[in-house]
């Protein structure tokens, strides 16, 4: 018995989320005529995808030349050799025939004199496998290339009666008993009606879990629901201990500042004027990736070189750049600048400090999107019925750094790939399985229990508490100590999710539940990653730890898999892909060239 009334729906697939990766599956299933259902908790060109600004990567070679092979072991190397090598060829392969579709599709690219699609260089992207200059690899449509992503492939979904379930929320996968996923329950929040999704393949594409931090770039909305939904199924998560810090978020807002407006010529410098990147990164200065950029701004700072009147923050230089150049290749930002930082751009630096940005880590994924439950016999076992893609997912292809505009074709190749899976292995000509009763009642009793918590803390006061602690404990730098500390502190915070007080009681528009319903999804996406970042006895990529400067791939190049309990979390490791999907002959990478070296720039 549910003590709820519910609507039941059928569909071949359902996916969760509509952003770039979720609208790129949704499109592709509805294309080969698999019913598909899209639920999101947003309209979908509301989702964070439409922030995004800078750019897709893609070895198109318009500015020069390039190939997919560079961009490969650029992708390699930023990841700080954690990614999978099979999926990091897939990526990189693949990345110029899903631009191209997108152009096709109708994204209004910028463009270059004679009419191809304009790109800029950006962070990590060079030529002649990182001995050559940076390369202008980046695909944008001025600063608003997500925006243009989006509202394009929602067009093109629905043109392909794709269905939209908008202003969802979905709280719960429902799976069987023997660990298939077949489907997920939701919340109307405009009526307060319930719905049962019955569906063969059910995709999470529900972005990432940025407001798990104080200060972060990313929008309100991404609160890790989809790693809350499968930590809840006892599925695992993986390499949660990698969290981007973008070097430009604006100093008080958060807000970002677009890599590219350094790939367009914008560079740093200290309360001395001096352009300190020069020192840190001599062959690819302020356009070396962002990990390495967010730790030597944090370091000028804590040497005493900082600006403002508390020497806390750094400053990024575009008043040199032409202004008509800005206006058109920067409209954005320069608007944010004004706004978020009364800066006029073609004048002042703006004030940035590094910001939480992107979360490398995710529900572990083969390079198809199928969700993986990885045990010690078989490190790739797939959970049948379930797929994630884009932010929260981990295919993994960044490892444990992301290069700068490598997210967005992350979500189109990959959104792509699960929908050519998936119209491999879904059966469009059988019945739907209805999801089983128990799994159905016991999400609505979970629901039901935040709906009328009646604890002694508010909602709000124990995500900033929560907050507080990731920023201070798991941030740019990281150390034995506080690491330590804040496992603690955050194991104790996790705890108070059972003495939460919901006000509102009501089922329509109650925004009080459903940030509630983010809040225990929150919670164990961060115990994972502090969790795994206090076990992670190395440094790599965006994980800095003091104590442990050096990167030892003996001990440490493996995946973490954290499954969370509660406030408990239990840590394994899997091993790295490190087999290529094609051999030299066949024309692909030869393996020495991928081989794990220093990561210097
Ligand atoms: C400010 C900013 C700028 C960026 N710029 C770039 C860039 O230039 N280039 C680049 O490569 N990357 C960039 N990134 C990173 C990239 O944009 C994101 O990683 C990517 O957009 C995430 O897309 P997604 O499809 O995974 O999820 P999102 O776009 O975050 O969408 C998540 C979707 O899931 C839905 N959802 C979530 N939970 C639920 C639920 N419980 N029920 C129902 N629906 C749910 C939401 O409604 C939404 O539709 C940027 C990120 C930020 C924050």
């Amino acid at each position: 018995m549910a003590a709820y009334d519910y609507e039941t729906h059928d569909y071949d697939v359902v996916v969760i989320g509509a952003g770039g990766s979720g609208l790129r599956a949704t499109l592709g299933m509805a294309e080969q005529g698999l019913r598909t259902a899209c639920v999101t908790k947003v309209f979908p060109t509301r989702s964070h995808t439409v922030a995004a600004q800078g750019g897709i990567a893609a070895s198109l070679g318009n500015m020069g030349p390039d190939n997919w092979q560079w961009h490969m072991y650029d992708t390699v190397k930023g990841s700080d050799w954690l990614g999978d090598t099979d999926a990091m060829e897939y990526l990189a392969r693949e990345a110029p025939k899903a631009v191209y579709e997108l152009e096709h599709y109708g994204v209004p690219f910028s463009r270059t004199e004679e009419g191809k699609i304009y790109q800029r260089p950006f962070g990590g992207h060079t030529t002649e496998f990182g001995d050559g200059p940076a390369v202008q690899r980046t695909c944008a449509a001025a600063d608003r290339t997500g925006h243009a992503i989006l509202h394009t492939l929602y067009g093109q979904s629905l043109k392909e009666r794709a269905e939209f379930y908008i202003e969802y929320f979905a709280i719960d996968l429902l799976m069987s008993d023997d660990g298939q996923c077949r489907g997920v329950l939701a919340w109307k929040l405009d009526d307060g009606t319930m719905h049962v999704f019955n569906a063969k393949m059910t995709v999470l594409a529900t972005g990432g879990y940025g407001r798990a931090y104080f200060s972060a770039t990313s929008a309100h909305t991404c609160t890790g629901d989809g790693g809350g939904m499968v930590a809840r199924a006892g599925l695992p998560l993986q390499d949660m201990e990698f969290v981007q810090f973008h070097p430009t978020g604006i100093y008080g807002s958060g807000c970002l500042i677009t890599e590219g407006a350094r790939g367009e010529g914008g560079y740093l410098t200290n309360a001395e004027g001096e352009r300190f990147m020069e020192r840190y990164a001599p062959q690819y200065k302020d356009l070396a990736p962002r990990d390495y950029v967010s730790r030597s701004m944090t370091m000028e700072i804590r040497e005493g070189r900082g600006v403002g009147e508390h020497k806390d923050h750094i400053h990024l230089n575009l008043n040199h750049l032409p202004a008509e150049a800005l206006a058109e290749r920067l409209p954005g930002i320069s608007e944010s600048a004004r706004i978020f930082a009364g800066v006029d751009v073609t004048r002042e630096p703006i004030p940035v400090l590094p910001t939480v940005h992107y979360n490398m880590g995710g529900i572990p994924t083969n390079y198809w999107g199928e969700a993986l439950n990885p045990t010690k016999d078989d490190p790739t076992a797939v959970v049948p019925g379930l797929m994630a893609v884009g932010e929260a997912g981990c295919a993994s292809v960044h490892g444990a750094n992301r290069l700068g505009s490598n997210s967005l074709i992350d979500l189109v190749v990959f959104g792509r790939a699960a929908a050519i899976r998936a119209g491999k292995v879904v059966d469009a000509e059988s019945a739907v399985p209805a999801a089983p009763e128990a799994a159905i009642d016991a999400a609505f009793a979970r629901f039901d229990s935040y709906r009328n918590a009646k604890g002694g803390t508010p909602t709000a006061e124990l995500r900033l508490e929560m907050q507080r602690t990731m920023q201070a404990d798991a941030a740019v730098f990281r150390a034995t100590d506080t690491l330590k500390d804040g496992v603690t502190r955050m194991t104790d915070i996790a705890a108070k999710l059972d003495d939460l007080h919901v006000t509102d009681r009501s089922l329509i528009w109650n925004t009080d539940l459903m940030e509630t319903l983010e809040l225990t999804n929150l919670m164990p996406n961060a115990l994972a990653t502090i969790t795994g970042a206090e076990a992670r006895h190395e440094s790599r990529g965006a994980h800095a730890h003091e104590d442990h400067p050096d990167r030892d791939d003996k001990a440490w190049r493996v995946h973490t898999v954290a499954r969370v309990d509660g406030n408990k979390v239990d840590l394994t490791y899997r091993p790295v892909i490190t087999d290529t999907l094609t051999t030299e002959d066949e024309g692909g990478i030869a393996k020495q060239k991928i081989a794990p070296k220093a990561r210097t720039f």
